[in-house]
């Protein structure tokens, strides 16, 4: 069963550049000659990756940062709704999908499908319209008129897509102006796919993090088991608190929060988390969700799922999913 537990209550606004901060790999020990950790960042999917290592040499390191670079880049290529050929816009124009039953496409397609349904669609990945109409896909942000949001909402419903399995690989299709977007959990997938990568080519003690998505693998240091993430604060004013646990080896933990995009209109803010059934930004009084979870993907679906559903609602949906724990702080 899962478990939440609520954090301190805080006053709501400032932008955080990370919304998870990873408490860096201890120092060594006197006495032995280890390789020292070492750290990666760059930018990638409109965000910031980040590569913690140890026990590699540097050459070593410098391919585990190329791997995961590869694993990010292969899953912008195909998923996200800013790259004018990646198979979601291809998708956004009309087209009708044919890919591999295991690739990046279908895995994410079926999970965001699964949670969208779990969570009795608060999580839905159709909402591209109901961004466009906030201003979030380009343009100037304005409080749309009530028969343009009726309009992007009409359009709107997971039930829309779908993904039939063929003999030639699964078939996605969208109907009724459906529009993709995988925003909300292919960062997480992308992390599993670079973590996969780095286990798959023997790296065995590394944090990787792409936008506040992060999965661990390993121990932080010799005599360390576990690892400890803080979540900043959402107001930026308090410092930043202890997730409910440490996390083990495998595990990942993402977070979703209002302050971390949002747009402004007359002074003030709306959420980037958009609340498929009212068409309006999520406006609950939470100011970000962490999930610990067993995979990036479902820690990053999980932790959207549950900034809309809020503390109540989410109860139920995190009763029903094993391995995964969640810290709600209130804005
Ligand atoms: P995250 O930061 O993982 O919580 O994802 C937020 C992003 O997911 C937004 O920028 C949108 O692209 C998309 N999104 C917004 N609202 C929803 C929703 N209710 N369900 C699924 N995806 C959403
Ligand atoms: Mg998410």
């Amino acid at each position: 069963m899962g478990n939440m537990l609520g954090l301190a209550a805080v006053v709501a606004g400032g932008i955080a550049l990370a919304l998870l901060l990873p408490i860096p790999f201890s120092r060594p020990s006197p006495g032995k000659v280890p390789v020292s950790p070492q750290s990666f960042s760059w930018p990638v999917m409109g965000t910031v990756a980040e590569l913690n290592i140890r026990g590699a040499g540097e050459k070593a390191a410098e391919e585990a940062r190329a791997l995961a670079g590869d694993a990010f880049r292969l899953v912008e290529t195909n998923l996200s709704v800013f790259v004018a050929d990646s198979l979601v816009a291809r998708l956004n124009r009309g087209e009708n999908v044919r890919v591999a039953a295991d690739g990046p496409f279908a895995t994410v397609a079926r999970f965001a499908l699964e949670t969208a349904e779990a969570s009795g669609g608060a999580f839905d990945p159709t909402v591209n319209p109901l961004m466009r109409v906030w201003g979030f896909r380009g343009g100037i942000p304005a409080v749309p008129s009530p028969a343009a949001l009726s309009n992007a909402l009409a359009t709107v419903g997971w039930r829309r897509l779908i993904l039939s399995p063929t003999s030639n690989g699964d078939l996605l299709t969208s109907s009724g102006g459906a529009e993709v977007d995988f925003g909300a959990i292919a960062k997480g997938y992308a992390v599993d796919c670079a973590y996969d990568a780095l286990v798959a080519n023997g790296f065995t003690n590394f944090l990787i993090n792409l936008g506040g998505n992060i999965r661990v693998c390993g121990s932080p240091a010799p005599d360390r088991a576990d690892w400890n993430i803080a979540v900043r604060d959402p107001s930026g004013r308090k410092p930043p608190s202890p997730l409910p646990r440490p996390l083990r080896s495998g595990e990942a933990v993402a977070t979703s929060g209002s302050y971390e995009r949002f747009v402004e209109i007359d002074g003030r803010r709306y959420s980037h988390i958009i609340d498929p059934r009212t068409g309006l930004p999520v406006d609950n009084g939470l100011g970000s969700v962490s999930v610990i979870a067993p995979t990036a993907m479902e820690a990053d679906a999980c932790s959207t799922a549950l900034f809309v559903l809020g503390l109540k609602a989410g109860a139920a949906f995190l009763a029903a999913r094993p391995g995964c724990t969640a810290a709600f702080i209130e804005q």
